[in-house]
């Protein structure tokens, strides 16, 4: 028992904390199935690695500044008709993100557009590429800023280096001419470099207005659509289901074409 405790501290010593906490009922186990001391060890180190590998997710998915962790298990094709199963079961192959080309979800709120955004940056990140999420209003505070400061260069690098940028809620707020044109710097310079998720409510005729200029809003569509796929999503809000059912709200399909 000495000799188990000290192995214990030399493991927690070496950060094999997962090993060190299960060193004890394995040892058991083994001993009960009669283990060879390699599938012994082996199996206690695949326990440590299975561990740092899942914390390594969590890690990467907060550095991803998710606003709610949900996967694409959890996503209800049966409630959204409308969504494609074959395509997302193609997004998840994450083919779109090693060919820098974009996808974007839009239409109606509650829709699921930001849910498919946070999966697929999940499913990103547990896969070992850097993604990071963001809304619009925020990116584009945060580059006006350092536009402000002279640190848009530095900034900007910021939101050029992980491989998937998912720009959530694209079009809430019109945009000045300023804050427009760091938009279209950003969008260009992931151009064919980095793939983006753009979630937005507003169809593409409306961004002449969203961005204040056609001709701008013209040149940002022409980068971002060039590789893209455009996921329409018609339906009704998860968020109002209960409601809809309980017959308090009408069926909001009219809400959709406002
Ligand atoms: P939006 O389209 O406005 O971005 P969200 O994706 O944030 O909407 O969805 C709103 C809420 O409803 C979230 O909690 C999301 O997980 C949930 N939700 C939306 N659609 C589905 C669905 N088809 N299956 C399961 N949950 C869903
Ligand atoms: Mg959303």
């Amino acid at each position: 028992m000495i000799e188990l405790e000290k192995s214990r501290t030399q493991l927690e010593a070496l950060k094999l904390f997962t090993a060190a906490n299960l060193l004890e009922s394995r040892l058991q186990i083994a001993t009960e199935k009669n283990m060879t001391y390699v599938s012994f060890i082996s199996d206690l180190l695949a326990e440590e690695l299975e561990q740092r590998h899942r914390r390594n997710i969590e890690t990467k998915s907060c550095l991803a500044h998710l606003p709610y962790r949900k996967t694409l298990d959890e996503f209800d094709f049966s409630f959204q008709p409308s969504v494609d199963q074959k395509l997302i079961a193609e997004l998840r192959t994450l083919n779109f993100i090693n060919q820098a080309a974009n996808r974007i979800f839009l239409r109606p709120p509650g829709v699921g557009k930001s849910h498919l955004a946070v999966a697929l940056t999940i499913e990103a990140n547990s896969h070992g590429y850097s993604a990071d999420f963001i809304t619009a209003t925020k990116l584009i505070e945060d580059l006006r800023k350092a536009y402000q400061n002279n640190r848009l260069d530095t900034r900007m690098r910021k939101y050029l280096n992980p491989k998937l940028l998912v720009i959530d809620e694209v079009g809430y707020l019109p945009l000045d001419q300023l804050r427009a044109s760091l938009f279209f710097q950003l969008i260009n310079a992931r151009y064919e470099q980095g793939s983006i998720i753009l979630t937005s409510n507003k169809t593409f005729a409306n961004w002449g207005e969203l961005f204040g200029d056609e001709v701008l809003a013209t040149a940002i569509l022409d980068r971002l659509l060039h590789h893209s796929h455009i996921v329409n999503i018609r339906g009704q809000s998860y968020r109002l289901k209960d409601k809809l059912k309980a017959g308090v709200l009408s069926a909001p399909n009219n809400r959709q074409s406002s």
